[in-house]
C-alpha cells in the first residue's frame, strides 16, 4: 500500500523542506519562496513559466520534482450547483474533488456559499456499510502533494471560468475534508497538506474555515487537538448508541462511544469551538425517535452542533432515506431541546455525501471483471 512516486510532488514541499533542498544546491534563502510564489500565487503550470529562475535551476527542478501530480480527467457539473472533478494520479488511481455552490435563501448563485470537498485516500479501509468510498476497500493513502494539488486544480478550474481575474482560493467559504478516505488514518500527510494550504507562502486559506471529518479514530482525535493549526472538527456519528453505531460503522468496535465522546469533549474544550456531529438518516437503521433522544442528550452534553443528512442512495446498496415527515420528526426532538441542528435540504448538498460515487462508477467501467 506504500506508494513512492518517481519524483516527489512540489506541492508536498513546505517552505522549510524546499529551502533545505535548494540550500544543498547553493541557492539563496529567498529562492524557495520565489518558487512557491510561482506555484500558488501566479499559478505557473510549467517550470519554464518561472521566468526569473535560471535555466539550470529550472532543469534541476524538472528532474527533481513533479510540478502537478494530479490530472483532470472529467468535470461533471450538475445544474451549476456542484462541480465534480475526477482526477487521475500518476499510478492511474482516481480521486474526486467536489466544488459545491449552495445558494443562500433569496439570493442568486453569485452569492452562494462555496465549499470545496477534498479526498485524502484512494478508497477507504473503514468499511462503513452505507458508503460508496469504502466499497472497493483502501487502495492507498494520498501523499501531501496530491492532497494540496486538488485545491490547485480547483483554482485552475475557476481561473478558466473567469479568465481575466485570477481567483483567490480565499474566495471560497470553506474547505471540507469529507471526500474519499478517512483523513485521520493518513494523519501525517493530511497535517502536512493542510499546513501548506494554510500557510502564507502556500494557498493562504484560514484553518478556521477548514473542517476535517472523521469516523472516530480516538487516539488521532486527541493528537489533532494538540496541533497548532486550529482546524474545525466534524464527527461521523450516525448512531447514538453502540448497538446502532456498530452495525453500520465497524470502527465503533475499536472505539465505542464511551471512548469517542470524551475525546470529542477534550477536542472542543481545547479549541473552544463547537464540534459538529454528523448523523446520516437511514430508514429503519438509525431513524427511530429513541435515537433522536439519545443524540439530543449527547449533543447537549458536548455542546455540539448536529448536522442531519438524509441518506444519499448508493448504487448497489439497499439503504434508503426516511420520508421527509420522519426526518422532520427526528429533527424536532433536537430542536425542542434547543440543540443547534441543521437538516440538509438544499440540492447542492446532496453531492458532498455522494463523494466517491463518480470514482466508483469509473473504476467499474475500467475493470468490470474485477469489481
Ligand atoms: N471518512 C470521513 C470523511 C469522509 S466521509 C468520515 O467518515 O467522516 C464524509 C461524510 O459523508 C461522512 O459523514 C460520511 O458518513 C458521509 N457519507 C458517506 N456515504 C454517505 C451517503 N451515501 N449518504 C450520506 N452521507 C454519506
Ligand atoms: Fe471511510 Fe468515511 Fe466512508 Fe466510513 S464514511 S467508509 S470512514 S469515507
Amino acid at each position: 500500500m506504500i506508494y513512492t512516486p518517481a519524483k516527489p510532488p512540489l506541492t508536498g514541499e513546505t517552505l522549510e523542506t524546499l529551502t533545505a533542498r535548494l540550500r544543498e544546491r547553493g541557492e539563496p534563502a529567498f529562492r524557495a519562496q520565489q518558487i512557491l510564489g510561482w506555484i500558488y500565487k501566479k499559478r505557473a503550470r510549467r517550470w519554464d513559466d518561472m521566468t526569473n529562475l535560471s535555466k539550470p535551476l529550472r532543469l534541476w527542478l524538472d528532474e527533481t520534482f513533479e510540478l502537478m501530480p494530479v490530472a483532470l480527467v472529467l468535470n461533471q457539473q450538475s445544474e451549476d450547483i456542484t462541480d465534480k472533478l475526477l482526477l487521475e494520479l500518476a499510478d492511474r488511481s482516481l480521486i474526486e474533488t467536489v466544488i459545491i455552490r449552495a445558494p443562500q435563501e433569496g439570493v442568486g448563485l453569485d452569492h452562494s456559499r462555496k465549499t470545496i470537498c477534498i479526498s485524502t485516500q484512494v478508497g477507504c479501509a473503514m468499511g462503513c456499510t452505507f458508503c460508496a468510498s469504502g466499497l472497493l476497500g483502501l487502495k492507498r493513502d494520498l501523499n501531501a502533494g496530491e492532497i494540496v494539488a486538488q485545491l490547485l486544480q480547483v483554482c485552475y478550474r475557476e481561473d478558466a471560468r473567469t479568465p481575466r481575474a485570477r481567483m483567490e482560493l480565499a474566495s471560497f467559504d470553506n474547505i471540507v475534508v469529507m471526500g474519499m478516505g478517512e483523513p485521520l488514518a493518513n494523519y501525517d500527510n493530511i497535517i502536512r497538506a493542510l499546513t501548506i494550504v494554510n500557510a502564507d507562502w502556500g494557498l493562504g486559506f484560514g484553518a478556521r474555515r477548514i473542517t476535517l471529518s472523521t469516523s472516530g479514530l480516538v487516539p488521532k482525535i486527541l493528537q489533532l487537538a494538540e496541533e497548532p493549526l486550529g482546524l474545525r472538527l466534524a464527527i461521523s456519528l450516525h448512531g447514538a448508541t453502540d448497538e446502532v453505531r456498530e452495525k453500520i460503522m465497524p470502527v465503533n468496535r475499536a472505539y465505542p462511544l464511551a471512548q469517542l465522546l470524551p475525546a470529542i469533549r477534550s477536542f472542543s474544550e481545547k479549541h473552544g469551538r463547537m464540534v459538529t456531529l454528523e448523523f446520516i438518516l437511514i430508514a429503519e437503521v438509525n431513524d427511530a425517535l429513541e435515537q433522536a433522544e439519545k443524540l439530543r442528550d449527547i449533543a447537549l452534553d458536548l455542546h455540539a452542533h448536529v448536522n442531519l443528512i438524509p441518506y444519499n442512495h448508493v448504487e448497489g446498496l439497499a439503504w434508503q432515506r426516511p420520508s421527509i415527515t420522519r426526518q422532520e420528526r427526528f429533527a424536532d426532538i433536537l430542536r425542542a431541546a434547543r440543540v443547534s441542528v441543521t437538516l440538509r435540504r438544499e440540492k447542492g448538498h446532496d453531492i458532498d455525501a455522494a463523494c466517491g460515487q463518480l470514482r466508483l462508477k469509473t473504476e467499474k467501467e475500467r475493470a468490470p471483471a474485477s469489481v
